[in-house]
């Protein structure tokens, strides 16, 4: 028997191929509050510690930094659940799929599972589907990494009470405000956060960049919630502008602005950030808001935002296709 050398991605059009990552600094515009992975049910931040001394930055004797974490996890977790819950007619996109977590549909067809992935381990029977779903594994092309905090601020404990919506409480009654404490995460953190995107056509990326765009608003575990971009002047000194790169590529050819952990002091941070962004085949290139050597383009700070909004308005058109939400009434 012939063996089979495929991928066994199935095509859905003619559309090209490319690589995409997005890069860009998320800032918590207040406190937030993202569980400790090993922590259930106690109130506890998610942290990491960066060893200094093992990289160079420190010395033997420093303990390292312990920062705050907005894992690349939780983040993928949270996009993915934008797409699940995303508007289409009257329902949900993952409803009109028949895809939730844990259960994806693995269809490679789905928008959801088709960047995201998906995994049936074995044959299951499905409400409302006459056939069962056959084992399958569809492994996802999105990847998400860093949200390692910029700045060296721990959690912050805070008391909490849940108050019971009494107005009035006769003395021998219960029950009374219960007190409880729970770390936050401090407002003004910053978080360097990367997207990266493995052999996608343009229609595959839109749905990485509705999830993306989308999710800003949802991070965090119970309330508050959301981040936005970061900004600052970036290509000029005179514009404030949200610090983002999204580049589409076939070759790797620009410098990746990724933050080093290590770094602690946000101009620092800022200036490793700006320096990889302009630059591209091993060379400072003059700041721009779009740069081109080739098929590599990159889009820095509005031009990003440019470029990501079409890619929205294409997901809207060909998956949401939305149509009573074009009318006003
Ligand atoms: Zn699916």
């Amino acid at each position: 028997m012939a063996i089979n050398v495929k991928s066994g991605l199935e095509n859905y059009s003619d559309e090209p191929r490319f690589h995409f990552d997005i890069y860009a600094i998320l800032e918590g515009g207040q406190e937030l509050y993202f569980g400790h992975e090993t922590q259930v049910n106690v109130n506890i931040v998610e942290t990491v510690t960066i060893p200094l001394s093992t990289n160079g930055v420190g010395t033997e004797e420093d303990d390292g930094l312990e920062k705050c974490y907005l894992s690349p996890t939780k983040r993928r977790g949270v996009e993915r659940r934008t797409l699940i819950w995303a508007p289409k007619g009257n329902e949900l996109l993952g409803d009109a799929w028949n895809c939730g977590i844990p259960h994806t549909c693995s269809k490679a067809e789905c928008p959801i599972c088709r960047v995201f992935g998906g995994l049936i381990t074995s044959a299951i029977e499905v409400e409302g589907e006459s056939d069962k779903r056959p084992a399958t594994t569809l492994i996802g092309r999105l990847t998400h990494s860093g949200g390692v905090a910029i700045q060296e601020l721990g959690p912050e404990e805070k008391q909490r009470a849940m108050h019971p919506s009494m107005i009035r409480k006769p003395p021998e009654s219960d029950p009374t405000p219960t007190p409880f404490k729970r770390e936050y995460n401090q407002p003004g953190l910053l978080y360097p956060v990367y997207n990266h995107c493995l052999s996608m056509t343009d229609s595959e990326f839109s749905a990485v960049a509705y999830a993306f765009m989308s999710a800003l608003a949802r991070l965090g575990a119970g309330n508050p919630k959301g981040v936005k971009i970061y900004e600052a002047p970036l290509v000029r000194e005179d514009k404030e502008e949200p610090w983002i790169v999204v580049d589409r590529y076939l070759v790797p050819l620009g410098k990746r602005p990724i933050i080093s952990p290590a770094i602690k002091d946000v101009n620092k941070a800022k200036k490793q950030f700006k320096e990889a962004a302009f630059t591209i085949a091993g060379e400072r290139q003059s700041n721009g808001w779009q740069l081109v050597e080739g098929n590599f383009h990159r889009y820095v700070g509005d031009t990003a935002i440019a470029k990501l909004s079409e890619c929205l308005t294409k997901f809207e058109e060909e998956v949401l296709n939305n149509v009573d939400a074009a009318t006003d009434n």
